[in-house]
């Protein structure tokens, strides 16, 4: 970038929601916009500032607004409603506050990256004058399903025949829709969380989704007649994708604390793909039986497997199972996963299909056998196993309400030896290389980029 342009570096304040899978994606977009000379300045919530695990190095600076929760942040407020209801209420005036400072202090602000679960902060943004764009963690598909709801396109409770059919998706059953919708009334908190995202979107400047075009071809050009649709990913660490950014070998924001020498010497001692790699995010919580079914079955295959048990899903394990599974199994309560991926010993991972997870595990190129548990994850399980050909789906036995361990089992053997193995191995390798090359120079999230970028510094 030339001199003229440096002159006029563009400042853009980033403002994620304080989970795990949101604080991901946006803090490696800010990472790449910094790579292109831009200003990136992160806003997290107090508490969020006060209890990560961060190495963010000095790339991005860091701010701080208050969700009302500065000591104990979600859990602190004891349920989803009194945590959104009070943010909602605190966070834009906070917000407002902070962008005040920051221009009295001389850093003016020439863009707002938000993300879509927090469309009260494109409202603050207008106030000031300064253009926005709603950053969508979740995938095209899902969000064309919310956006029916929000319009009333799709109504609620479901009704008629067992499938769906919209612009640009494939036909999906209700089971394949996001949890919130097909199960009405399970977490109305939630629901109106993912709908209001498109409360005020018609005002957004740019609507960024962390997928690439290639991805969701149909979907986003059905987006794109209503909004400045700009795909911007996959936001997974360079290292693992065009290498362009020096030494990113990580998102350098973990809420948890990784077991990293733990995990990779004892991955590194095991043969070529041979390991199951088993994760449910840093959200989702499994019953009781669920997580015996899952953990006799890991058992019973006699493979290789690193699973990630929160802490707070600990008292679930079997008694004895850590134990009785030494030789073949590491327990860990969080890992570096994207390490773990990437390392030749991995040879599939058993996933929850969060959507960071499903684009990581796409990025690298590693089968999936989809275990999907709620909000968007069914919806993220379809696309891995009918459009994406990238895993298979383990389905839930209808009588019992369980992914049973007979069928985990069934579905590991398969994914990794069985029929379709070699075709989804080639998949796995071609939607690799596009990741790859959407980002790199010149590839369509690049120029993406690229132009917000230039629009920032020229107006
Ligand atoms: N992750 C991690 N270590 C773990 C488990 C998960 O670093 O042991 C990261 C993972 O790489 C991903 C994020 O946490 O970027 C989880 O996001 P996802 O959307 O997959 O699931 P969520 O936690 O939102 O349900």
């Amino acid at each position: 970038m030339g001199e003229e342009n440096k002159a006029k570096k563009a400042h853009v304040l980033i403002v994620p929601y304080p989970a795990q899978g949101h604080i991901n994606p946006i803090v490696q977009f800010a990472k790449r916009l910094v790579s292109k000379d831009v200003k990136a300045t992160l806003v997290t919530t107090v508490f969020l500032s006060k209890s990560t695990f961060s190495d963010l190095t000095s790339s991005v600076d860091l701010q701080t607004i208050s969700d009302g929760f500065d000591e104990g942040g979600y859990d602190q407020a004891g349920s989803a409603d009194v945590y959104l209801q009070t943010f909602w209420s605190v966070g834009p005036k906070s917000l407002a506050t902070l962008i005040k400072k920051l221009v009295d202090a001389g850093h003016p602000i020439h863009g707002l990256v938000y993300d879509g679960f927090l469309p009260w902060a494109l409202d603050v943004a207008k106030q000031f004058g300064i253009r926005s764009a709603v950053f969508f963690t979740q995938s095209c598909a899902v969000n064309s399903v919310y956006y029916h709801v929000s319009r009333g396109l799709l109504q609620l409770p479901l009704q008629g025949s067992n499938v769906i059919s919209l612009p640009g998706l494939p036909p999906l059953e209700f089971s394949e829709l996001p949890s919130f919708v097909f199960r009405h009334g399970s977490y109305p908190a939630w629901l109106d969380v993912v709908v209001n995202q498109f409360s005020n979107v018609d005002e957004a400047d740019w609507v960024f989704f962390n997928i690439f075009y290639e991805l969701e071809k149909e979907a986003v050009d059905w987006m794109s007649k209503f909004w400045k649709v700009m795909t911007v990913g996959p936001t997974v660490p360079s290292l693992y994708l065009d290498g362009r950014l020096e030494n990113d070998k990580d998102y350098g924001m973990n809420l948890f604390k990784p077991s990293t020498s733990a995990c990779m010497s004892w991955l590194n001692g095991k043969p070529k793909s041979s390991v199951v790699y088993v994760s449910f995010g840093s959200f989702a919580s499994l019953g009781v039986e669920q997580m015996a079914e899952l953990a006799w079955a890991l058992k019973g295959c006699n493979c290789y497997f690193l699973w990630v048990v929160k802490e707070s899903e600990e008292a679930k394990l079997p008694g004895n199972f850590i134990e009785e599974t030494a030789e073949k199994g590491l327990v860990v309560t969080w890992c570096p996963q994207l390490e773990v991926l990437s390392h030749e010993s991995t040879g599939c991972f058993l996933t929850h299909c969060g959507f960071n997870s499903v684009l990581e595990a796409l990025s690298l190129g590693v089968p999936m056998l989809a275990m999907p548990q709620w909000t968007d994850q069914g919806t993220n399980a379809k696309h891995v196993e009918d459009v994406w050909g990238i895993g298979i789906r383990a389905r839930p036995d209808e009588k019992l309400g369980l992914v049973t361990r007979e069928i985990i089992e069934q579905c590991i053997k398969e994914l990794t030896e069985g029929e379709k193995s070699k075709e989804i191995k080639k998949n796995a390798i071609k939607w690799k290389n596009l990741a790859k090359k959407a980002v790199d120079e010149g590839g369509s999230s690049d120029k993406n980029i690229n132009e917000f970028v230039a629009k920032l510094v020229c107006d």
